[in-house]
């Protein structure tokens, strides 16, 4: 099978065309008949689904796309420690919202602490939100029927 399609490389101004041919295989089904795989160039694995991010269509795992769930866990991570810090101080717990005042009741050096490490973790959601979208907006797929 051959795809054609056109392709904006990195810091490429102008789409040009690219060609890539892709071996494919198939298995029996379970009650008779085949289906049609992809063999990844990457890998030489059988992929119902190839990926391309700019270049060449691979499997997921040679794009480096994981799975969302494996995506998601270092993002709820840091997501859940930065709530707990803004419910400790009483603020919103929204990562959106301004970044909660020191409570009246709290000593300044505790506040500062606590403040440090919440900055840091919501950049860090941020930081995750912002790759996941920059590779899944450029994200194709081509799929094998
Ligand atoms: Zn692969």
């Amino acid at each position: 099978m051959i795809l054609i399609y056109k392709s904006l490389g990195l810091g490429a101004t102008k789409a040009k065309p690219i060609l890539q041919q892709v071996a494919i295989t198939w298995t029996g089904l379970h009650f008779g008949g085949q289906r049609p795989w992809f063999i990844c160039r990457g890998c030489g694995r059988r992929a119902a689904v190839l990926y391309t991010t700019g270049g060449l269509f691979e499997c997921r795992r040679c794009q480096g796309l994981v799975y969302a769930t494996q995506q998601e866990a270092p993002y709820y991570r840091n997501l859940t420690a930065a709530q707990k810090i803004r419910a400790r101080l009483g603020g919103s717990l929204s990562t959106f919202d301004e970044f909660p005042d020191k409570p009246k009741r709290m000593h300044r050096r505790t506040y500062l602490r606590l403040r440090a490490r919440g900055e840091r973790v919501e950049a860090a959601c941020m930081a995750l939100t912002k790759r996941w979208l920059s590779r899944t907006g450029k994200l194709r797929r081509a799929r094998v029927r």
